[in-house]
């Protein structure tokens, strides 16, 4: 067995699995949460067994050493796991990259270069590099990158409108994010159907707490609807999605905001947070199933902005081979799925009401036979998306006889 540990190293936690990308299997998964403060948490679980411990975790460094010290206590072992490489999400590599690499100096000032455009994510990522490249220096650690899948759109689709030495000097231009969701999803979609990527022409709808669309043609990306940041487009469990951007100067002006204070609004306190006090779209369906207007209108609002982007990416596509729901909402809401296609008959997309059951786990065709745009469901998978990239680089550099990292 060869495995990788996927890290995802958030700004107070740190997610882990340590995945067989040849089997598609997580032997481990774990969660370091409120990392700094004073009760700190860390879940591990391996082979049906759970491992839990409260504790003080000052920061990522300890984190990473408790994490280790889960499997060396608990296992499995990771020498006589074959662990062959570290992956490590990270949400921004700007213009750089468009595929996983191999972490070096290079890499890290590179990811430290970019951390204005992801305040919240790239810097917390880089911790999570910097101390695991320490702690376990022996393996290869590599990067994979949210907005890869997404470096390579059409300039039409990556620019906008703005003043073009404004966007330059400042680097704006629309990055794209869970793009490694995206990648995954569009491939095993065309798995499932048993089509060539290369002929499809698809929309992927990752409807999680974050949501994001992407029209995918060929295999590539042609756009997508997380933009400069993961505010723009979808409505989502807290993020406003598509806004007039004079909402801000207006907030800005009249409202006594700060750009801090709107920045909360527009991330954390709106989307359908904001629309109905919840941002779990089961609670939202409670609250309507309640008699209660504003989470209907909530719904109405979440499923009308999917049919936008859909109608949107099928006209960019010049047509619509696959349509396919992953994440969280994409993966288990029938209501919002249903929602999300409803009166688009005139584009050949149609779902069958009782194969689109409320719980999908596997990949699953939802369309009637024979209609003219399948859709599905495909259960996302990152970590096993962010191993199997980690996994491709491995022998080339090892075989290359790159140097311990440390
Ligand atoms: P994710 O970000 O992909 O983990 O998705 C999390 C979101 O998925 C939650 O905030 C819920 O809105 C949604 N979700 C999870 N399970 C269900 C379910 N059974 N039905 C509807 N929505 C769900």
């Amino acid at each position: 067995m060869s495995t990788v540990l996927v890290i995802n190293s958030g700004s107070s936690s740190i997610k882990y699995q340590l995945v067989d990308p040849g089997a598609g299997t997580a032997v481990a998964v774990g969660l370091i949460e409120r990392i700094g403060e004073s009760q700190s948490h860390i879940v591990h679980r391996t082979d049906g067994h759970t491992e839990e411990r409260r504790l003080p975790i000052a920061d990522h460094g300890e984190g990473l050493r408790r994490l280790l010290a889960m499997f060396d206590a608990v296992g499995p072992d990771l020498t006589a796991a074959g662990i062959c490489a570290v992956g490590h999400r990270v949400v921004m590599g700007g213009r750089h990259y468009d595929g996983p690499v191999v972490v070096d100096q290079e890499v890290l000032d590179r990811i430290t270069e970019l951390c204005p455009l992801a305040p919240l994510h790239n810097p917390a990522n880089l911790k999570g590099i910097q101390v695991g490249l320490a702690l376990l220096p022996d393996v290869p650690h590599v990067a994979v990158f949210d907005t890869a899948f997404f470096r390579n759109l059409p300039a039409a689709a990556a620019t906008y409108a703005l003043d073009r030495e404004v966007a330059e000097k400042y680097a704006v231009r629309r990055y794209g994010a869970h793009g490694t969701s995206h990648q995954y999803v569009s491939a095993k979609a065309a798995e499932v159907l048993g089509r060539d990527l290369a002929d499809l022409r698809q929309i992927v709808l990752h409807l999680g707490n974050g949501a994001s669309a992407s029209a995918v043609a060929g295999g590539a990306a042609v756009d997508t609807s997380m933009g400069f940041t993961p505010l723009e487009g979808l409505v989502m469990g807290t993020r406003t999605g598509d806004i007039d951007p004079a909402v801000a100067f207006h907030l800005e002006r009249n409202a006594g905001m700060s750009v801090d204070d709107i920045d909360t609004l527009f991330n954390k306190r709106s989307g359908l947070k904001g629309l109905t006090g919840e941002n779990d779209l089961r609670l939202v369906h409670k609250m309507v199933a309640d008699g209660d207007d504003a989470a209907r209108l909530a719904l109405e609002i979440y499923t009308r902005r999917l049919r936008k982007y859909i109608g949107g990416y099928a006209a960019v596509l010049g047509g619509l081979d696959a349509l396919t729901f992953t994440a969280g909402v994409g993966e288990n809401d029938a209501t919002v799925r249903a929602g999300a296609v409803e009166g688009l008959e005139f584009l050949g997309i149609r779902i069958d009401p009782d194969r689109n059951t409320d719980r999908i786990k596997e990949p699953t065709v939802i369309s009637p036979d024979g209609a003219p745009v399948a859709v599905l469901v495909v259960p996302t998978n990152e970590e096993l998306a962010i191993a199997q990239q980690a996994a491709s680089l491995v022998p080339a550099e090892a075989g290359a006889g790159r140097p311990a990292a440390g």
